[in-house]
């Protein structure tokens, strides 16, 4: 059995459990426990603060955990990162109030700048030779400098919306960030191995978002043309049809190049376009 740490609720959480769910890990949507028993996987789900996670794992309370990169940044516990998860995507940064006039790092020296992530930006400083004074706050960072409690702030940045409403400016990208499936590093046999199915399955589904099936028939003197516009994974299948003079062609291709390639098909005579919604790819 293993045991997952999850988000409770937050930004991670429903992502979190769509992508278990899409792995073949659901629990019941109905009455939610601190600790809920998969029904169709040998794993349990611990529903958590994003803070605990790492510590969580780290322990062995939880023998893995799905959290932002930058918890377990700035927690610096023994876990292992197992695979990058690719939502819930951030940076840290640090920002100055617009009005200021920024003149590279050295600016920092001497400022006091608030964050939620002290551990990441004492490292970051000291890296880097700056002496600033670090003011932990645990709330609305953004409104620090506003509030006459700091001169600046290192803060998690997504599409950069709090900054400018609060008269922010963004000068430097610390570290970029995104959900991680950690692990304790001290796994048995048997759990490691519930953990490499879980990240095989994570993988699959990963694989197939942003991704159709297309299929198509195209007159077998146009087939070579069709297959030089179609990246296919490996090569796309060519099956003959009933009339030799014709062929059906499937591939998976990038949903965001679809109708280029269909109109492009077109042109060398493909017919009975069929685009399919397509779920996991196992390679
Ligand atoms: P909890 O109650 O579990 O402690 P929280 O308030 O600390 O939750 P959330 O705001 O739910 O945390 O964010 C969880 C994670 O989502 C962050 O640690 C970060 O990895 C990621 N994230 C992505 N974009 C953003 C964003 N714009 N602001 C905050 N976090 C973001
Ligand atoms: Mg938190």
């Amino acid at each position: 059995m293993l045991r997952i740490a999850v988000q409770t609720k937050g930004r991670l959480n429903e992502q979190s459990m769509d992508l278990l769910k899409e792995a073949g890990v659901t629990v019941s949507q109905e009455k939610r426990k601190f600790l809920m028993r998969a029904a169709d996987f040998p794993a349990e789900i611990i529903f958590l603060r994003d803070d605990d996670i790492p510590q969580t794992v780290a322990i062995g309370a939880a023998d893995v955990g799905i959290v932002g990169y930058n918890e377990v940044a700035e927690k610096g516990l023994d876990v292992e990162i197992l695979q990058k998860l690719g939502f819930g995507g951030c940076r840290l940064s640090l920002a100055i109030p617009k009005t200021e006039n920024y003149t590279g790092l050295e600016y920092f020296n001497g400022k006091r700048v608030a964050t939620s992530y002290p551990e990441i930006l004492s490292r970051y400083f000291a890296e880097n030779g700056i002496e600033a004074e670090i003011h932990t706050i645990t709330g609305s960072v953004e409104i620090a400098p506003t509030a006459g409690l700091a001169d600046a702030i290192f803060d998690i940045v997504s599409s950069g919306g709090t900054l400018v409403s609060n008269g922010l400016v963004e000068v430097e990208k610390v570290v970029f960030s995104e959900a991680v499936l950690i692990g304790n590093p001290q796994l048995s046999a048997q759990k490691m191995e519930l953990a490499k199915k879980l990240m095989s399955r994570f993988e699959a589904v990963r694989n197939g978002i942003g991704k159709k099936y297309l299929l198509l028939n195209i007159p077998a003197e146009a087939l070579d043309k069709a297959i030089d516009m179609l990246p296919a994974m490996r090569s796309p299948t060519v099956i003959p049809l009933a009339n030799s003079q014709w062929c059906s062609l499937q591939t998976v291709v990038d949903e965001e190049n679809i109708w280029n390639i269909i109109e492009n098909l077109k042109t060398i005579g493909a017919e009975g376009i069929l685009v399919l919604s397509l779920d996991k790819i196992v390679l």
